[in-house]
C-alpha cells in the first residue's frame, strides 16, 4: 500500500531523516518506535505528504506520489487519516459537527448520511451518548476516541498515529489502545508511532526502531522486545521496558 524509498528529510543543514525504506502492506500494524527526536513524527508527516521529502520516494498503491498535482495530493491526505497526541478537535462545533463536517464538505455527503455515519462510528468507540456535547467537556480518553472516530468518518485506507496516548492521563490510555487494537483486529492498516510497548507487542505485526534518522531495525514484535539485533534497539529497549 506504502512503499518508501530512499526517503529523506532535511530542514536547512538537519538532516531529520535518512534513506529510510520500508513498505507498509495493507491490512498491516507497523509500529515504530525510538528516542525522542529520531525523526518519528517527520516520517509520519512524509507519508502522508504534509513534509516533502527532499530525497528518496514514496509511492502509494504503486504510484510516485513526487508525480501528484495538488489535488491528488489532497485526496492522498484524505485516504490516510491522522489522529494526533493533541486531538485536534474543533472546540466550537460538538462531537457530531466534528465529525460531521469533513464528509459533507469534502465528500459531499448529506447532513442525514453524514449524522449517520457519525453515530455508527461514535458507537464503535463506545461515545454514543456524547454525539451533542463539546469537547471540551470530554476527558483527554474520549477526546481522542472521537479524534480517532473523525479520522474514520473519511474511510481512510491508513490511519497514522503519532503518540495518540502520550498527552493523556494513565487511567485514560487503555480505553484508547482498546479502540485501536479493536481497528487492527478490523483489518485496518495502521502506522503507529508509539511508546506504548506492550501494544506494540500485543498488535504490531512489525516493529520499526528509528535513532538518528535511521530505521535501525525491523524485526516482529517478540523478536524486537525480547532479542534485538541493533545494540542502539538494544539500548533503547532494556531502559523501557
Ligand atoms: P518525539 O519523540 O520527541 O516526538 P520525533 O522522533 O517525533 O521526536 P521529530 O519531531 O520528527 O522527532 O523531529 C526530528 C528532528 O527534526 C528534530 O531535530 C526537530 O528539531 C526537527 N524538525 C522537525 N520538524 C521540523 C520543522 N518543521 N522545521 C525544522 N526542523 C524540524
Ligand atoms: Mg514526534
Amino acid at each position: 500500500l506504502i512503499k518508501v524509498d530512499k526517503l529523506e528529510k532535511k530542514f536547512g543543514d538537519n538532516e531529520v531523516l535518512k534513506e529510510i525504506d520500508g513498505t507498509v502492506m495493507a491490512g498491516q500494524v507497523i509500529c515504530v518506535i525510538g528516542p525522542s527526536g529520531s525523526g518519528k513524527s517527520t516520517f509520519l508527516r512524509c507519508l502522508n505528504l504534509l513534509e516533502h521529502p527532499t530525497g528518496g520516494k514514496v509511492y502509494f498503491e504503486g504510484k510516485d506520489t513526487e508525480t501528484f498535482t495538488e489535488s491528488e495530493l489532497t485526496t492522498l491526505r484524505e485516504r490516510m487519516g491522522m489522529v494526533f497526541q493533541s486531538f485536534n478537535l474543533f472546540p466550537n462545533l460538538t462531537v457530531l459537527e466534528n465529525l460531521k463536517l469533513a464528509p459533507m464538505r469534502v465528500k459531499k455527503m448529506s447532513d442525514q448520511e453524514a449524522a449517520d455515519k457519525a453515530m455508527s462510528l461514535l458507537k464503535r468507540v463506545g461515545l454514543e451518548e456524547k454525539a451533542d456535547v463539546y469537547p471540551a467537556s470530554l476527558s483527554g480518553g474520549q477526546q481522542q476516541r472521537v479524534a480517532i472516530a473523525r479520522a474514520l468518518a473519511m474511510d481512510p485506507e491508513v490511519l497514522l498515529f503519532d503518540e495518540p496516548t502520550s498527552a493523556l492521563d494513565p487511567e485514560m490510555v487503555g480505553e484508547v489502545l482498546a479502540v485501536m487494537k479493536g481497528l487492527a483486529e478490523s483489518g485496518m492498516t495502521m502506522v503507529v508511532v508509539t511508546h506504548e510497548m506492550g501494544f506494540a507487542r500485543e498488535v504490531a505485526d512489525e516493529v520499526w526502531f528509528m535513532a538518528d534518522g535511521y530505521i535501525l531495525e525491523k524485526n516482529k514484535p517478540d523478536d524486537m522486545f525480547n532479542h534485538p539485533q541493533n545494540e542502539r534497539a538494544k539500548d533503547f529497549i532494556s531502559k523501557i521496558i
